[in-house]
C-alpha cells in the first residue's frame, strides 16, 4: 500500500495530535491497565470532536470531516497506534450515520449535536431473550396510541445500557407473513418510565452488558426513524457499519509489536528468550501476516470495491485475529501468572503482586474476545452469509 504525500501528512498530523493536543493522562490510564470511566471516555470524544474528529463515518453536512475512505483508515490506525480508546460506537459509529441517512431534519437537529458533543451516550436495543441469530424473530412490540408508541418487551445483552442515555431499538409494530416485515425502528429516552436495566457481568469481570426491560413505556411517535415496518433495512445498514467496525488493525499492530518487545524479556522453555521459541514466533509472524490481509481488506470495504459478503469474511477474519493476539499473551504471561483483577481503581497491581505487569489486563482481553465469535452476529451466522454470497456467484458464472 502506498500512500500519497498528502496521505502521509495527514498521518502525521493525527499522529502530531495524540502526541501533543489529546489528553495524555488517558493515554497514561490506559498504559496502567486501567479501565476508564464514562467521564474519561466523554473527555476523549470531546477531545476529537473539538478537531472535528469525532463524526468520521458522518457526512460533511452533519459534521463529519469529510475524509475520503484512506484518512478515515489512517485516522483509525494513529488513534490505536497512540493507544488512544475506540471511540465508543452505539452513538457515533452506529445510529449517528443512520440519523443522517434516514432522520428527519427535526430528528437530526435534535439528537446529532448532543452525539458530537458526547452529551448523549446511546444503547443498541436489538437482540431480545428469545432473538438473537434469528434477530428478525423479535417481539418486543410497540403499539400506537394517539402521538406515541407504547414498547413492552426485553432486550438482552445490551451494552452500555446503564451509562446510555437513548436506546435505539428494533420492535414489532406489525405482524407480517415474512418476519422481516414489520419491524420498525424507535428511540426511547433512557429516562422513560418503565425502563429497567439490570446488570450482567462477564466472565472477565466487567460490566459492560445488560437486561433492559419495557414495560408499558410510552415514546412519542416522531422518535420512529424512517418509516414504520422498513426497520430491518436500516438495522442492516448499521450491521454492516458495525461488523467492519471491528477491524481495530492499529490496535493488533500495536499489540503484536508490544508482544515482540515483551517476549524478548522473557526467558524461554530451552535457550533464548521467548521471543526466540520457533513456535511462538511462527505465531506471531502468521498473526502479523494475517493483520496484513485484514488491512487490505478493510481499505477494499472502505473504498467500497468488496462484495458486500466481504464484511462478514472480515469479521470472521478479525475476530480470529483477535483472539489469536490475546492467546499469544496468555501463552507469554504462563498459567500460574495469570490473575483477575478490578481495574477500575488506581492501587489494582497491588491487589495481584504475583502477576506479571500485563497478565491482568491482557487475561480480561482474552477473556473479553471470547465474545467477538458471538457480538454483531456470531460466526456461524456470517459463514453462511459468505457461503450463500458464494454459491449466488457461482449459479450465475455457470448461466
Ligand atoms: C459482548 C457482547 C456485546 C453485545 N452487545 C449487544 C448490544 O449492544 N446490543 C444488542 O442488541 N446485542 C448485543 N449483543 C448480542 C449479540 O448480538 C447476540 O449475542 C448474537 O446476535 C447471538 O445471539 P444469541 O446470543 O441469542 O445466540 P444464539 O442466536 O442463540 O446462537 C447460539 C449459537 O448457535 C449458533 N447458531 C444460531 N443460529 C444458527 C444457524 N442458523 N446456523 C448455524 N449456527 C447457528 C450461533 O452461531 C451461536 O454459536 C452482544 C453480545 C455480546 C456477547
Amino acid at each position: 500500500m502506498t500512500l500519497s504525500p498528502d496521505e502521509q501528512a495527514f498521518a502525521a498530523d493525527v499522529r502530531r495530535f495524540f502526541a501533543e493536543e489529546y489528553p495524555q493522562d488517558i493515554l497514561a490510564l490506559l498504559r496502567d491497565g486501567r479501565k476508564l470511566s464514562r467521564a474519561d471516555h466523554v473527555r476523549s470524544q470531546q477531545a476529537l470532536n473539538a478537531k472535528g474528529w469525532l463524526g468520521v463515518g458522518w457526512p460533511a453536512e452533519h459534521g463529519g470531516p469529510g475524509w475520503t475512505p484512506v484518512q478515515r483508515y489512517l485516522f483509525e490506525q494513529e488513534l490505536e497506534l497512540a493507544g488512544a480508546p475506540s471511540i465508543i460506537p452505539m452513538a457515533v459509529v452506529y445510529i449517528g450515520p443512520i440519523i443522517c441517512a434516514f432522520g428527519t431534519p427535526e430528528q437530526q437537529a435534535h439528537w446529532l449535536p448532543d452525539i458530537l458533543e458526547s452529551r448523549a451516550m446511546w444503547a443498541q436495543g436489538y437482540s431480545e431473550p428469545e432473538s438473537g441469530s434469528d434477530l428478525a424473530s423479535l417481539r418486543m412490540s410497540a403499539v400506537r396510541d394517539g402521538d406515541d408508541y407504547i414498547l413492552d418487551g426485553t432486550k438482552i445483552w445490551t451494552s452500555g445500557a446503564h451509562w446510555a442515555d437513548w436506546i435505539f431499538c428494533l420492535v414489532r409494530t406489525e405482524k407480517c407473513p415474512r418476519k422481516q416485515d414489520g419491524i420498525s425502528m424507535i428511540c426511547a429516552d433512557m429516562r422513560s418510565p418503565g425502563i429497567t436495566v439490570h446488570p450482567i457481568i462477564t466472565i472477565d469481570g466487567s460490566h459492560e452488558l445488560n437486561r433492559v426491560e419495557f414495560d408499558q413505556v410510552r415514546v412519542p411517535a416522531k422518535n420512529m426513524i424512517g418509516e414504520a415496518g422498513k426497520g430491518w433495512h436500516y438495522a442492516n445498514v448499521l450491521l454492516s457499519a458495525e461488523r467492519v467496525s471491528y477491524a481495530h488493525v492499529g490496535r493488533k499492530r500495536a499489540d503484536l509489536a508490544e508482544l515482540r518487545r515483551v517476549a524478548a524479556t522473557l526467558p524461554g522453555a530451552f535457550a533464548g528468550t521467548m521471543a526466540d521459541e520457533p513456535l511462538f514466533a511462527r505465531r506471531v509472524a502468521l498473526a502479523e501476516l494475517r493483520l496484513d490481509a485484514v488491512e487490505l481488506s478493510v481499505l477494499r470495504v472502505l473504498c467500497g470495491e468488496a462484495a458486500p459478503a466481504a464484511v462478514s469474511a472480515l469479521k470472521i477474519a478479525c475476530t480470529e485475529l483477535a483472539q489469536e493476539i490475546t492467546e499469544l499473551w496468555v501463552e507469554l504471561a504462563g498459567g500460574d501468572r495469570i490473575a483477575v483483577a478490578d481495574r477500575s481503581q488506581p492501587g489494582w497491581r497491588d491487589t495481584v503482586p504475583e502477576a506479571a505487569p500485563f497478565a491482568v489486563p491482557r487475561t480480561a482481553s482474552y477473556l473479553f474476545e471470547r465474545a467477538q465469535t458471538i457480538y454483531g452476529g456470531a460466526t456461524e451466522i456470517q459463514k453462511t452469509i459468505v457461503w450463500r454470497a458464494l454459491d449466488r456467484a457461482n449459479a450465475a458464472l455457470s448461466r
